[in-house]
């Protein structure tokens, strides 16, 4: 290869160069530098696509480039013999100028390198650039010998690893500022030069020699002019359509990532943000809001609440009218804006239509669960800003008014508001001093006998501004500060001081239930509170029931449990409330120490109507039975729903207003004795 042969009759050809193909082999080099720079640009940044995708994108980019510049650069080469090119050997010549590539951003792209790694990646490239351009020469045929200059042959190679390691050094110190494109136009000029000069300079090293005679007339070889067209063409389509593609994508992907949620492949905030930039004005917002979503994460897990998320998703889909927009704005919350104002009853009727879904379970898996929600709706007969709306259903999910009740609760400004809440704080405790605040007692029965099994207190709030205030309001903003626990404690004296009053009247009321708030329910107040006035008014605790929640449980289950465990032990009874609403796991229900279950209301609601109610109702009755336990039905109204308890081999207990309203403690003595007259008249 360095050794021309021993014949006298050598004769040396020189070629000449045709500069218009040297200038294009250049700007084909150029370009893919370019090229390689913006794709590589990714790397740096966190992206969808894992950064090896874009390292490889951006190697491909380089290695096409410096394999078109060595052919175009070939074809720049005039010599007066006749040449061709085995294809394999072309084609294989690619892979170390992609290998070298590789490396050479690999390495470049490295964090806190020193210049040894540059000194490194220039030598891998150097080599890569060689390896491609004498494998690229291996692949001539021609009429003519060979041979290499060594000492140009080498300083070729020495060139390509120096101008690449000059290359990927500036390329380093500069990748900071690739952002800006004169900073890569720079750099990409600085490669195509590590690229061209290692060519030309390779191309220098070499003589050619004849010893036969040349061939007359072959002053330039016909399959250059082929070759030169074909391979423009590969590469700077080639180029272009990676550049694009990866540009486009680029795009695409980042917007995606910003603009969608992944989980339920909608909108999210920001294209919420965004979409306000070209439509700020909407007739209405409405926010569909699940409560308490970690809940379901703690006791599920994060897949079945995704699946869960990813149903309801689903369902409001499905359930909208086609005109209005749909946003995940928050891993709970689902916006919907609608803009057109023939749509907005519909929307209304849609709302609905959600709530109600959402109040069954979702089957998802072995697992059914009812999730606690409830839809803010902000809407105006004139065009009102989308921001304003929003505002205001915010500020109905955030009123303590607000409980998540499977209902679409419309804004409204005297009730929506902070005011309200602290006012009702400052209130309460002069309610429980004059009287504002006062019990009322629900009675349960056995529909078997018509016996009365007990009363719930419930409390209730004539507010002298606001009139009768429900607890399914004042209660949740109570739980929000310690207040909670003085008004329990004052219920649970009201209700032992009544319980002494019926027992030296010798009234028939059974049991009276308390509710006792989640929060408060591990609390050592309420075991002294509890042992306190059972002991001051002399009660016995069978007389006193406490009613609880599974979420309350949930949140601190051990102590939960012992602390029920204790009050079980001193004889007073526990009943699980609002059964089958929030989790209903069974796993939960064998560890709660409870003697009672209570339906809760929404399973009664659809029977005897519903085939599917009744059954689901009668199943639940039967479980509670089969774990021993006893059975309350709440919230039953009508004839209809006790025609069908009544056909159950067991009847659970019956509260509702079927049998009475929550009555006053006089009324329900009033009750209690026309009960008796009436049973004894029977
Ligand atoms: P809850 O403990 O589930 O109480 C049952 C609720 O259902 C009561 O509403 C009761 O009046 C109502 N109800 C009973 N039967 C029927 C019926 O046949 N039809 C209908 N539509 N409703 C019926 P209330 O009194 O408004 O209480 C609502 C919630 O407020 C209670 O739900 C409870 O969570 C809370 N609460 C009420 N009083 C107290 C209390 O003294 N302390 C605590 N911590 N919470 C209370
Ligand atoms: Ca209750
Ligand atoms: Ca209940």
């Amino acid at each position: 290869m360095f050794k021309l042969p021993t014949s006298l009759d050598i004769q040396f050809i020189e070629g000449k160069y045709s500069i218009p193909l040297v200038v294009l082999s250049f700007l084909i080099a150029f370009a893919a530098s370019y090229t390689a720079l913006f794709i590589n640009r990714r790397i740096r940044e966190n992206g969808f696509f894992h950064k090896n995708v874009w390292l490889v994108l951006a190697s491909l980019a380089m290695g096409l480039g410096i394999w078109s510049m060595h052919f175009i650069g070939m074809s720049a080469f005039m010599l007066p013999i006749h040449m061709e090119y085995r294809i394999s050997i072309t084609i294989l010549s690619i892979i170390p100028a992609i290998i070298a590539s590789y490396l050479a951003f690999y390495f470049a792209n490295r964090k806190n390198t020193g210049i040894y790694t540059f000194v490194a990646a220039g030598i891998f490239m150097g080599i890569g650039i060689s390896l491609m351009h004498y494998i690229g020469m291996a692949a001539m045929e021609m009429e003519a010998g060979y041979v290499y200059k060594p000492d140009i042959f080498i300083l070729s190679i020495i060139i390509a690893m120096v101008a690449s390691f000059a290359s990927l050094y500036i390329f380093s110190l500069m990748n900071n500022f690739m952002d800006r494109i004169f900073v890569k136009v720079v750099t990409a000029f600085l490669m195509a030069i590590a690229i061209t000069s290692m060519h030309y300079t390779g191309m220098a090293a070499m003589q050619f020699y004849t010893i036969d005679e040349i061939t007359a007339g072959h002053e330039k070889h016909e399959m250059d002019v082929i070759w030169v067209i074909v391979f423009v063409t590969i590469s700077t389509v080639s180029l272009f359509l990676l550049a694009v593609l990866t540009s486009q994508l680029d795009k695409y992907v980042d917007f995606r990532l910003k603009n969608f949620d992944a989980l339920t492949k909608l909108p999210n905030q920001k294209q919420f943000t965004d979409d306000q930039k070209k439509e700020d004005k909407a007739y209405s917002v409405a926010i569909v809001h699940l409560h308490n979503l970690e809940k379901y994460i703690v006791a599920y897990g994060y897949y079945v609440a995704d699946e869960m998320v990813k149903s309801i998703s689903e369902s409001i889909e499905g359930l909208l009218p086609e005109n209005v927009k749909l946003y995940r704005t928050e891993a709970n919350r689902f916006t919907i804006v609608n803009t057109n104002k023939e749509q907005s009853k519909k929307l209304y009727v849609s709302l609905e239509k959600i709530c109600a879904v959402l109040k069954h379970p979702l089957i998802l898996g072995e697992h059914s669960i009812t999730v606690d929600m409830v839809c803010s709706l902000s809407k105006s007969d004139d065009p009102a800003w989308v921001q304003e709306h929003f505002s205001n259903a915010i500020a109905v999910l955030q009123s303590p008014s607000t409980v998540y009740s499977h209902e679409v609760i419309e804004y409204n400004p005297g009730i929506h508001t902070f005011n309200f809440e602290r006012q009702l704080m400052v209130d309460i405790q002069e309610a429980m001093d004059n009287g504002d605040l006062f019990l009322v007692y629900q009675p349960k029965v056995d529909p078997e006998n018509g016996d009365l099994v007990g009363v719930e207190a419930l409390i209730r709030w004539n507010h002298p501004i606001y009139g009768m205030v429900s607890p399914g309001v004042f209660i949740p903003v109570l739980e929000e500060s310690q207040k909670i626990y003085d008004v329990t404690d004052w219920i649970v004296e009201r209700v032992c001081e009544q319980i002494t009053v019926w027992n030296t009247a010798n009234v028939p009321f059974g049991q009276v239930s308390i509710n006792i708030p989640g929060i408060y329910l591990t609390s050592p107040r309420l075991t002294s509170t509890l042992n306190e006035n059972l002991e001051r008014y002399g009660i016995h605790p069978a007389q006193l029931e406490l009613e609880i929640t599974e979420t309350s449980v949930i949140h601190d289950m051990d102590n939960a449990i012992a602390a029920l465990e204790k009050f079980r032990e001193k004889g007073l009874s526990v009943a699980l409330d609002d059964f089958g609403t929030g989790l209903s796991s069974l796993s939960y229900l064998k560890r709660i120490p409870i003697s009672t279950i209570k339906i809760d209301k929404s399973f009664v609601d659809g029977v005897p109507a519903s085939e599917k109610d009744s059954e689901l109702l009668k199943a639940i009755i039967i479980l509670g039975y089969s774990l021993k336990l006893h059975v309350v039905i709440e919230g039953v109204e009508t004839d209809s729903q006790m025609d069908f308890l009544r056909t159950l081999e067991k009847q659970p207990t019956v509260q509702g207003y079927y049998y009475s309203k929550p009555l006053e403690a006089n009324e329900l003595e009033v009750w209690i004795s026309r009960k008796t007259l009436e049973i004894i008249r029977e």
